[in-house]
């Protein structure tokens, strides 16, 4: 009896629920990268899957920070039904690390100026500081909801992403196995910007620096992946010329691919085998000229490619 009430208490947990806890350190860990750590009794709870698990950060409104904010498991229905005024901005992480033992969670946030909530709240948090996640419940059997890193057995790994996905590349290549293969290429604002990445022999961590030389968002991952993809395909047999012709298109043809939800598409790579899987996040539409390329011009399937806009150019996560 008393195991069929605690199995019935486990399905009834929802994946995600909310965590109230404080900031209790804060690392400036490259110009525009800030570690921030966050610490709480309810964190010994928090999910510890890893890899790309993304949460909602929930910001504090002034005057009343969180008091309007409901907790529960229905709380985004709850929240949508709060006058604007009341409602706390909130916008999606990913979890760096967890160390449940000492209840505490890492979120690395890259610094982009004041025009968001969430980045002006990061360059200005301090320890005490209060805040909300919504993260995972590791006792929850849901407790992986949110992770979008599913290679499958393929044999070759292509993680591309700009700054804001190098906390989620940094913890996935950390996971991988000793004799994985691949490359992870990753464009970030400034020559400076590296985080420590722990990542097997054969996987070779490329850091792609824009600053210098003047460049807008994917103007250095693009070709970087495309220069990858070129000698990947052609050191297994194909031609100089068939790779040659290997470019990058932003033409939206019609064809079998279906870009009309053109952000997010994640693949249930549980049954993939062969060659190649490719990870990418981050601008939007960088990300979607990535994955035009992989998919119309390299043919890779498109269930070998896990596409992924964490955000968009000119405009706020909730609009
Ligand atoms: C699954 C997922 C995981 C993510 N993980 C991380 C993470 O670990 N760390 C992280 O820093 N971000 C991460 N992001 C991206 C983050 O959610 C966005 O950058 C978000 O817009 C930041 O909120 P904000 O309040 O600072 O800006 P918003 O209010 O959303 O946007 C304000 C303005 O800033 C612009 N903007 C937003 N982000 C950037 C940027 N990085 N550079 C330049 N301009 C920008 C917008 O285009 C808009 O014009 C993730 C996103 C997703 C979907």
């Amino acid at each position: 009896m008393l195991t069929s009430l605690a199995e019935a208490a486990t399905r009834a947990r929802p994946a995600y629920r909310s965590f109230r806890v404080q900031v209790s350190r804060v690392e400036r860990l490259a110009p525009h990268f800030t570690s921030v750590t966050f610490a709480g009794d309810e964190l010994g709870d928090f999910g510890t899957a890893g890899l790309d698990q993304r949460v909602k950060v929930v910001l504090p409104l002034p005057e009343i920070g969180f008091a309007a904010f409901p907790d529960g498991e229905d709380w985004y229905s709850a929240w949508r039904e709060l006058p604007g005024e009341l409602r706390n901005p909130f916008r999606t992480y990913t979890v760096r690390a967890v160390r449940p033992e000492q209840r505490e969670v890492d979120i690395v946030f890259v610094a982009h100026g004041d025009a968001g909530p969430a980045s002006a709240w990061a360059e200005a948090a301090a320890p005490g500081d209060e805040i909300v996640l919504i993260g995972p419940d590791e006792r929850s059997p849901g407790r992986t909801v949110g992770i979008d890193w599913r290679p499958g057995n393929v044999e070759t790994l292509l993680l591309a992403g700009d700054e804001t996905a190098a906390p989620a590349i940094a913890s996935i290549l950390e996971s991988l196995p000793a004799d994985a293969t691949g490359v992870a290429l990753i464009e970030v604002p400034a020559a400076g910007d590296r985080l420590d990445v722990r990542a097997p022999a054969g996987v070779e961590v490329r850091w792609l620096p824009r600053a210098e030389s003047g460049c807008t968002h994917g103007d250095r991952l693009v070709p970087a992946v495309r220069d990858w993809v070129v000698r990947h395909m052609a050191a297994r047999g194909l031609t100089a010329d068939a790779a040659d012709a290997v470019e990058v298109t932003d033409t939206a043809d019609a064809e079998p691919v279906d870009l009309d939800s053109p952000l997010w598409d994640v693949p249930d790579g549980h049954s993939l085998d062969g060659d190649c899987y490719a990870w990418l996040a981050g601008e939007a539409s960088a990300i979607t000229t990535l994955r035009r390329f992989l998919v119309r011009e390299a043919g890779l399937d498109r269930r070998q490619v896990a596409f992924m806009g964490y955000w968009r150019m000119g405009r706020a996560e909730l609009d």
